[in-house]
């Protein structure tokens, strides 16, 4: 279960710690498992000046928690300066301050936060049993009731440092310090709703504590004399009586000679002293007033940015920042279709840092850093890249991957980003259903729900062959084209599971031939068009097998594509960056838009432009999410083909055959392959199960076709236990439109043709 705070969210739980390192260990310990149950947690620890090994202890947990941040002191500052601290650099709406010796329970947090729920700015916890010493206990106690009741401070009376506070609250508290950072008198003073709550209390779990007993009186004084008028009151009277008592001692004397009347003028003058002393003691306040420029405390490391006022070094970084600017691109995805983009950002000179779930994903190896996160939390990844000054966030072929983009594009203000309709319309097939309807575009008959039982009834109104997949996968994942009604169950069941936000959408299955247009946008207009051939795979599962550009289209169809693609970005604001978007031409000749994404395309896209026209769309991609103008001059143009090598079977791949001879022909381009010997290889359902990317080029779409089948019947995968021949890959042709009733889709291998 996980809870939510009213109002802002998410919870930093923040300790202070000064030489702690018999207690930091169990400290970390419990307060990690105790804030396990919120949903968005930092864990802040303010070191103190710690001289006996503290830090390291902090910065083991950082490395292997990343809820972990850190400040510390360039020395000891107190506790009251590293709570400051703390407040200030504590980034989730919710802050509670816990003690790094564990005297308040970590899981009586709860009981605090249970207490904010029900509307209060501040919760102190008030100590049951304290278990200090009797004269903490009675100093305490005596300097807050004569606070309270002599000198009429607002203060929450037994409240500890132990306490959950609004942070927009706490930032504040601890901004406005009247000269003194006393936290207690503060909030009412401010107007906070704060309340208390009877908490356990326990001794020290370990160390000694750091109170003394000067440290109390200081403290009593600081709230006697930084929050109330009334002992400045009684010294302006106590002064006036005294002085007027001297006068009349003095008349008095010079009337009836000394005497008494010298020993009332000699104790008035011990009292005006002793006024003196206390007036002292107000200019020193006032004169610290005046000449606060210091924070009260100086950061020497952390892993969070520091504002530069409040760090040793921070002009020198400061300095540095400007210097070298934003230096990191963060690539989103680490696989086959995302290496590219790691390679060009180190080629412009760019660190690295790369993002995936698996960490054993190809793009681990290429990254400067590598964080295994799942590409889908924008706030985790941003939490990670405190030290990095980032330049561009891009992660292309991936749909799953680009609200985070944009999240974190807006988090960090790299220069440039997607509009969010266009985000929308990448990641959400409805919204992109209602863009074609909105431009008066063929639709085809879709539902989308997430129940299993009304999905099938409205399905079955779609008539076979369908289409069932996840709303908001990419890699069609969890996608099946179901012609067997009976079948159609377990593919609603499946795309649900595969989807994160359990919706799926079945369309009706738009017979006719397949294309993708790998676009980039400049400017407003449509810079660079590759309109491709699409050849699929069979039911159920219609991957991409390969592309060619040319596609065998007529012109005015390729004209009216074109049109329609400026349409679409026209209408999502779409002004600048890659775009690739799938579609079908009917043997009606209708052009039916399937799906769009603004990000450059998957299988390989990429490597086809630049054989086929010379074109570094990566590069260009990488250029304008830099804040640069991407070269889109395509230098040539040729007739080309991307082939996704695949095979039909299960087991472990042992080696390829006849690679070397492959490589040699001067119509091989490329032959990239994903897998190694040992790596296991399966049957290509999934688009996650690509072997490698083959290029071709000729003269004539008939040459490819020869070419192809040559370079498929010369490579031979050994695969254990048996041995496969790529050439007898399940693959069929959809270019040649067909009827689109189920006997007129292939359901069992066939080779198919790229059209002439
Ligand atoms: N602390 C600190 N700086 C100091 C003294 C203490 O950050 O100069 C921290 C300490 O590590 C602990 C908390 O403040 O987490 C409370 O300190 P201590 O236990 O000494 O105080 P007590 O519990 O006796 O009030
Ligand atoms: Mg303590």
């Amino acid at each position: 279960m996980t809870w939510h705070l009213p109002g802002p969210s998410g919870l930093t739980a923040m300790v202070p710690c000064y030489n702690e390192i018999d207690c930091i260990d169990r400290c970390y310990t419990e307060i990690a498992r105790e804030v396990d149950r919120y949903d968005d947690v930092e864990i802040l620890f303010v070191d103190d000046g710690s001289s006996d090994g503290t830090l390291e202890r902090i910065k083991a947990f950082a490395a292997q928690d990343d809820r972990v941040k850190y400040l510390s002191f360039s020395r000891n500052f107190g506790l009251e300066a590293a709570f400051t601290a703390g407040f200030k650099y504590a980034s989730k709406g919710w802050t509670v301050q816990l003690d790094a010796d564990l005297q308040s329970p970590p899981a009586e947090m709860h009981r605090l936060v249970e207490r904010a729920r029900e509307g209060y700015d501040v919760v102190f916890a008030i100590r049951r049993d304290r278990s200090d010493a009797w004269w903490r206990r009675a100093g305490t106690h005596a300097h807050q009731v004569i606070a309270a009741h002599l000198l009429g401070i607002e203060i929450p009376l037994g409240a500890s440092v132990f306490r959950v506070v609004r942070t927009s609250v706490a930032h504040k508290i601890v901004e406005t310090r009247m000269s003194t950072p006393y936290f207690l008198a503060t909030a009412p003073l401010l107007g906070a709703r704060y309340a208390v709550e009877p908490t356990d209390h326990s001794p020290r779990q370990g160390g000694s504590g750091k109170w003394r007993l000067h440290h109390l009186v200081m403290h009593a004084v600081e709230l006697f004399v930084g929050f109330s008028y009334r002992p400045l009151m009684a010294l302006e009277v106590t002064a006036a009586t005294l002085s007027l008592a001297l006068v009349l001692a003095l008349l008095a004397s010079l009337w009836v000679g000394s005497g008494p009347v010298q020993v009332l003028g000699a104790a008035a003058l011990a009292g005006l002293l002793g006024l003196q002393a206390m007036t002292a003691r107000y200019l020193i306040r006032v004169m610290r007033v005046q000449a606060r420029t210091f924070p009260g405390f100086q950061v020497r490391e952390s892993n969070i940015p520091v504002r530069p006022e409040e760090h040793l070094y921070g002009y020198e970084m400061q300095e540095q920042m400007s210097t070298h600017a934003r230096d990191t691109v963060v690539v989103l995805g680490g696989g086959e279709d995302q290496i590219p983009a790691y390679r060009e950002a180190r080629r412009l000179g760019y660190r690295v840092v790369g993002v995936d779930l698996r960490p054993d994903c190809l793009g681990a190896q290429l990254a400067d850093e590598f964080l295994a996160i799942t590409t889908r939390d924008p706030d985790r990844i941003a939490g990670r890249l405190d030290h990095h000054r980032v330049a561009a966030v891009i992660s292309p072929a991936s749909d799953a991957a680009q609200e985070a983009v944009a999240a974190l594009c807006d988090k960090l203000g790299t220069a440039h980003r997607v509009p969010e309709g266009a985000v929308r319309a990448s990641v959400d097939k409805t919204a992109f259903h209602e863009v074609l309807r909105a431009l008066g575009f063929a639709t085809y008959p879709a539902v989308h729900g997430s129940d299993r039982e009304t999905l099938r009834r409205d399905a079955g109104r779609l008539g076979l062959p369908v289409v069932v997949k996840p709303t908001d996968s990419s890699g069609s994942k969890g996608l099946t084209c179901v012609t067997d009604a009976a079948e159609l169950d377990a593919a609603i069941v499946r795309a649900l599971d595969g989807s994160p936000s359990r919706t799926v959408v079945i369309e009706r299955l738009v017979a006719g031939s397949h294309h993708t247009a790998e676009c980039f946008i400049v400017g407003g207009e449509l810079a660079h068009a590759a309109i491709t051939e699409r050849t699929l795979t069979g039911v159920p599962h219609l991957n991409s097998i390969s592309h060619v550009v040319p596609a065998a289209l007529p012109e005015p169809i390729v004209v009216r594509v074109r049109e329609m693609i400026a349409e679409v970005t026209a209408h999502l604001g779409l002004t600048d960056g890659p775009l690739n978007v799938d579609f079908v031409v009917t043997p009606q000749a209708d052009i039916v838009l399937i799906e769009m994404g603004a990000r450059l395309g998957g299988n390989g896209m990429p490597l086809l432009s630049r054989e086929a026209f010379g074109l570094n769309t990566v590069e260009a991609a990488l250029r304008l999410a830099l804040g640069q103008t991407p070269d889109l001059r395509a230098t040539r143009q040729q007739v080309a083909m991307l082939h996704i090598l695949h095979v039909d079977r299960e087991g472990t791949l042992i080696g390829v055959d006849g690679e070397q001879e492959v490589r040699a022909r001067p119509e091989v381009r490329l032959l990239e392959l994903f897998k190694r010997p040992g790596e296991r290889v399966r049957p290509y359902t999934q688009a996650n199960e690509k072997l490698g990317y083959l290029v071709i080029v000729a003269p004539t779409h008939d040459e490819l076709r020869r070419v192809r089948d040559e370079v498929l019947a010369t490579l031979r995968w050994q695969i254990a236990p048996d041995l496969i021949d790529l050439a007898d890959a399940d693959e069929v042709g959809e270019a040649d439109p067909g009827p689109a009733d189920a006997a007129a889709l292939p359901t069992h291998p066939t080779r198919g043709g790229i059209p002439a």
